[in-house]
């Protein structure tokens, strides 16, 4: 994982709850349901040299308050 992620920043401060697809997001450590969210940009020079740009773009992490286990999602997460 290292070296893909150019750019972090904490989003939200504090317990929040998440929502993608409809579903509840839930740790798949700890069970937990109370992230903050931040943002990474995945610049993989690689997958442009491959012709895949669509892999150059902001991931949304979730990271579980509880245990700090990292969800990455490449869609918005809604707040729940
Ligand atoms: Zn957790």
């Amino acid at each position: 994982m290292a070296g893909i992620i150019e750019h972090f920043k904490r989003g939200y401060e504090g317990d929040a709850r998440y929502s993608v697809a409809g579903k509840g997001v839930v740790c798949s450590h700890c069970g937990g349901n109370e992230f903050d969210a931040g943002a990474a940009l995945l610049n993989t020079r690689g997958m442009t040299f491959l012709n895949l740009d669509w892999a150059n773009r902001n991931a949304t992490l979730l990271i579980c308050t509880n245990c700090s286990h990292i969800e990455w999602f490449l869609e918005d997460p809604d707040l729940a």
